[in-house]
Protein backbone atom coordinates (compact mmCIF):
# COMPACT_ATOMS: atom_id res chain seq x y z
CA UNK A 1 0.00 0.00 0.00
CA UNK A 2 1.32 3.55 -0.93
CA UNK A 3 1.89 5.54 2.78
CA UNK A 4 1.92 8.67 0.85
CA UNK A 5 -1.70 9.00 -0.58
CA UNK A 6 -2.52 11.74 -2.99
CA UNK A 7 -4.49 14.27 -0.46
CA UNK A 8 -6.03 17.13 -2.84
CA UNK A 9 -8.78 19.70 -3.17
CA UNK A 10 -11.78 20.29 -0.93
CA UNK A 11 -13.18 17.12 -0.22
CA UNK A 12 -9.88 15.58 0.42
CA UNK A 13 -10.49 12.66 -1.55
CA UNK A 14 -7.91 9.85 -1.59
CA UNK A 15 -6.17 7.67 -4.03
CA UNK A 16 -3.97 4.41 -2.60
CA UNK A 17 -2.49 1.62 -4.43
CA UNK A 18 -1.78 -1.59 -3.61
CA UNK A 19 -0.53 -5.37 -4.93
CA UNK A 20 -0.03 -8.17 -2.94
CA UNK A 21 3.61 -9.49 -2.56
CA UNK A 22 4.04 -10.88 -5.82
CA UNK A 23 2.40 -8.11 -7.70
CA UNK A 24 -0.07 -10.04 -9.47
CA UNK A 25 -3.24 -8.35 -7.96
CA UNK A 26 -2.71 -4.93 -8.02
CA UNK A 27 -5.45 -2.81 -6.90
CA UNK A 28 -6.42 1.05 -6.26
CA UNK A 29 -8.65 2.85 -3.29
CA UNK A 30 -10.45 5.82 -4.08
CA UNK A 31 -11.54 7.51 -0.85
CA UNK A 32 -13.87 10.18 -1.50
CA UNK A 33 -13.09 11.49 1.78
CA UNK A 34 -9.92 9.99 4.33
CA UNK A 35 -12.43 9.36 7.08
CA UNK A 36 -14.21 6.20 5.09
CA UNK A 37 -11.56 4.75 6.06
CA UNK A 38 -11.42 2.52 9.22
CA UNK A 39 -8.76 0.78 11.15
CA UNK A 40 -9.26 -2.57 13.33
CA UNK A 41 -7.26 -4.76 15.84
CA UNK A 42 -9.25 -7.70 16.39
CA UNK A 43 -8.78 -10.70 18.17
CA UNK A 44 -11.62 -12.56 16.74
CA UNK A 45 -11.01 -16.33 16.17
CA UNK A 46 -10.48 -15.85 12.24
CA UNK A 47 -8.09 -12.83 12.26
CA UNK A 48 -5.76 -14.42 14.63
CA UNK A 49 -5.77 -17.67 12.29
CA UNK A 50 -5.20 -14.79 9.41
CA UNK A 51 -2.54 -12.99 10.44
CA UNK A 52 -0.79 -15.66 12.40
CA UNK A 53 -0.42 -13.75 16.04
CA UNK A 54 -3.04 -12.23 18.65
CA UNK A 55 -5.21 -9.90 16.60
CA UNK A 56 -5.37 -8.92 13.30
CA UNK A 57 -5.05 -5.27 11.64
CA UNK A 58 -7.75 -4.58 8.97
CA UNK A 59 -8.36 -1.38 7.16
CA UNK A 60 -12.41 -1.42 6.36
CA UNK A 61 -13.42 0.59 3.14
CA UNK A 62 -16.51 1.15 1.02
CA UNK A 63 -16.72 -1.81 -1.21
CA UNK A 64 -17.55 0.98 -4.31
CA UNK A 65 -14.32 2.71 -3.59
CA UNK A 66 -11.93 -0.63 -4.24
CA UNK A 67 -10.74 -1.97 -7.76
CA UNK A 68 -8.21 -4.12 -8.81
CA UNK A 69 -6.11 -2.91 -11.89
CA UNK A 70 -4.85 -6.56 -12.60
CA UNK A 71 -5.36 -10.26 -11.88
CA UNK A 72 -8.83 -10.44 -10.73
CA UNK A 73 -12.15 -9.20 -11.65
CA UNK A 74 -13.94 -8.39 -8.73
CA UNK A 75 -13.22 -8.06 -4.99
CA UNK A 76 -13.78 -10.96 -2.94
CA UNK A 77 -16.38 -9.81 -0.35
CA UNK A 78 -16.81 -12.40 3.10
CA UNK A 79 -19.36 -11.93 5.70
CA UNK A 80 -18.50 -12.74 8.94
CA UNK A 81 -21.73 -13.96 10.94
CA UNK A 82 -21.41 -12.71 14.62
CA UNK A 83 -22.59 -15.13 16.99
CA UNK A 84 -26.23 -14.86 18.10
CA UNK A 85 -27.51 -15.12 21.30
ZN1 LIG B 1 -11.53 -10.41 13.38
Amino acid sequence: MNLNPDVGGSKQSVTLKGSCCCKTLKYYLKLQNIDDARTTLCHCANCKKAFGGVFGLTAKIPIQSFRYESGSEKPTVRLIKKPGP
